[in-house]
């Protein structure tokens, strides 16, 4: 349920950056959402199509990359995704220790189309 003000944010974020760009439609999102985050991605791409309805973000892609978390071996400095049941270094048997790898959440591409009926009347 946490995902509910998140997604309030990011569609606000997007809403913004649309604005900025003077875009008619935001036609794809691409959100990075880590395995050790706390968010659930597809709760936050059903609360997407709610909450941005009749904004310039209705409508657009909802792209969402997962990235596994990774632990890391103190002994031989190798990074690799914890195993069912072990958290041993695949290279030397070594238990790894947790990484900030998986703790992303960003946006990491918001896509838009600008309308060009409107030519370039001399700008700000
Ligand atoms: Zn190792």
């Amino acid at each position: 349920m946490h995902e509910y003000p998140i997604t309030q944010q990011i569609v606000k974020i997007v809403d913004e950056a649309a604005r900025k760009q003077h875009a008619s439609r935001v036609s794809k999102i691409t959100l990075v959402v880590g395995e050790l985050s706390g968010f659930v991605g597809d709760s936050i791409h059903l609360y997407f199509d709610i909450i941005s309805k009749g904004t310039v973000a209705e409508g657009a892609e909802f792209s969402i990359t997962y990235i596994k978390s990774k632990l890391l071996c103190e002994n031989c400095l190798e990074h690799f995704e914890r195993q069912m049941y072990s958290f041993a270094c695949p290279r030397c048997g070594t238990d790894g220790v947790p990484t900030d790898i998986g703790k992303e959440f960003y946006i990491q591409d918001i896509e838009v189309e600008i309308e060009s009926s409107q030519n370039n009347s001399d700008g700000e």
